[in-house]
């Protein structure tokens, strides 16, 4: 098995983490305090081809594969977990349309996203009242003579107030469950689509979370991505990927939070020795250190699975599950070995904990992954006779 990185990967994780470290970190702090949207970051990630690393080069792409997008995405959450998040939005929304696109579609959307000349691209699936449950959705989307009419509320959507292309999701067939949902491609300012309620949250202060009215929104049937009653599929595919960007996202707000707690462990001094030679200390950093590597294996696992071709949902629920709960824990260690320091804004771990929360919730929480991983032993099972 060869777990090396191509001289690709390599470069575009370099410049990801040169990126990061250069444009993201020194501001994180002031983003998340004053909840500034990172637009101009978003355009530079644009020109730095981070918007579309798994996108095909014809439509403006880094082409570079899904193994580049995990690591960009780790060491862009490792500068700022509010700038991947627009990030991993925008990806994945890119990679749908041109996979699922036709051509039309493909050539007036995905290159406006990957160059950020879109700014972002948001994903709106989720209502007020239909979260885990996405084939409860009530927004509508009924025929008109040119097209079609979407009315609706969608709740939670990332970067919902700013993004240029979004995905709506909604019924075509009420009554028919999952199979009447219909995706539709909708431009940001388009007549009727109301922006509502921005979410004041625990985290992520720099990412904004809209509630979007559909007011009577009009596209045309151009806009119908993927085939009329094709939505659910087409969101369960893109969840699939997207929960790779999101354990990534994971890995690398736990990776920036224990990295700290190691320069601080190994400077603190208590009891005449640097508190990282008490051996409570050591184990602490021991299991987190041992966790991230095991996070980062298994994402990077399934996202060679998913760049090859093969069946990868499993595998990316297990990656999501894991690196994400575990992220958890490994920010929270590294709060504890701050000390009283750790529970002050002065360092950066308290928001590497609010920014971490989020990850075991999105895109499928950590209940619906375990959904998702035990359905997949059952049919193995079935299949192997085993
Ligand atoms: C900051 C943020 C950004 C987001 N961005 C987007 C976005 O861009 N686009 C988008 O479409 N959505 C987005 N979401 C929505 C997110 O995907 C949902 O919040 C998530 O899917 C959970 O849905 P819910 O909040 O309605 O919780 P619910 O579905 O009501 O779940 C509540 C609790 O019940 C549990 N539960 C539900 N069903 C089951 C079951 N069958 N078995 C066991 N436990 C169950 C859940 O695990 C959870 O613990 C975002 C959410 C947040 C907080």
């Amino acid at each position: 098995m060869d777990l090396a990185l191509t001289e690709e990967q390599r470069a575009v994780q370099k410049t990801a983490r040169e990126y990061a470290e250069r444009r993201l970190m020194p501001a994180a702090h002031a983003r998340d305090k004053e909840s500034t949207f990172p637009e101009a970051e978003l355009r530079e990630l644009g020109d730095l081809g981070l918007l579309g690393v798994a996108v095909p080069e014809e439509l403006g792409g880094a082409g570079a594969g899904v193994v580049a997008y995990s690591l960009a995405m780790q060491e862009l959450a490792r500068g700022d977990a509010s700038v991947a998040v627009a990030v991993s939005v925008t990806n994945m929304v890119a990679e749908l349309i041109s996979r699922m696109g036709d051509e039309g579609q493909r050539t007036r959307h995905v290159p406006r996203l990957v160059s950020g000349q879109a700014v972002c691209g948001a994903f709106a699936l989720s209502e007020p009242q239909a979260g885990s449950d996405p084939a409860g959705l009530t927004t509508r989307a009924e025929r008109t003579a040119g097209g079609w009419r979407l009315t609706g509320t969608k709740q939670w959507i990332t970067s919902g107030d700013r993004a240029g292309v979004m995905v709506v999701w909604a019924m075509t067939e009420p009554g028919s469950g999952h199979k009447g949902i219909t995706a539709f491609l909708v431009e940001g300012g388009a007549k009727g689509l109301i922006v509502g309620r921005l979410e004041d949250k625990m985290g992520l202060h720099g990412s904004s979370t809209a509630q979007l009215v559909l007011d009577g929104v009009e596209v045309g049937d151009d806009a119908v991505l993927g085939g009329v009653s094709g939505g659910f599929r087409l969101a369960m595919m893109a969840l699939d990927g997207g929960r790779i960007g999101i354990a990534s996202q994971a890995i690398g707000i736990a990776r920036g939070a224990l990295e700290a707690a190691v320069r601080y462990a190994g400077e603190r001094v208590q009891f005449g020795v640097p508190i990282l030679k008490h051996q409570a200390v050591g184990n602490m950093l021991a299991d987190a250190a041992t966790w991230l590597d095991a996070a980062t294996l298994m994402t990077l696992r399934a996202a060679a699975l998913k760049e090859s071709g093969q069946s990868f949902g499993d595998v990316a629920a297990m990656a999501k599950l894991f690196a994400t709960e575990k992220a958890g824990l490994i920010c929270d260690i590294a709060l504890q070995v701050h000390g009283g320091y750790g529970y002050t804004t002065d360092f950066p771990i308290e928001r590497a904990c609010r920014d971490v929360r989020v990850t075991r919730i999105y895109e499928g929480t950590s209940e619906i992954q375990r959904i998702v991983i035990a359905r997949s032993l059952l049919a193995r099972a079935a299949r192997d006779g085993r």
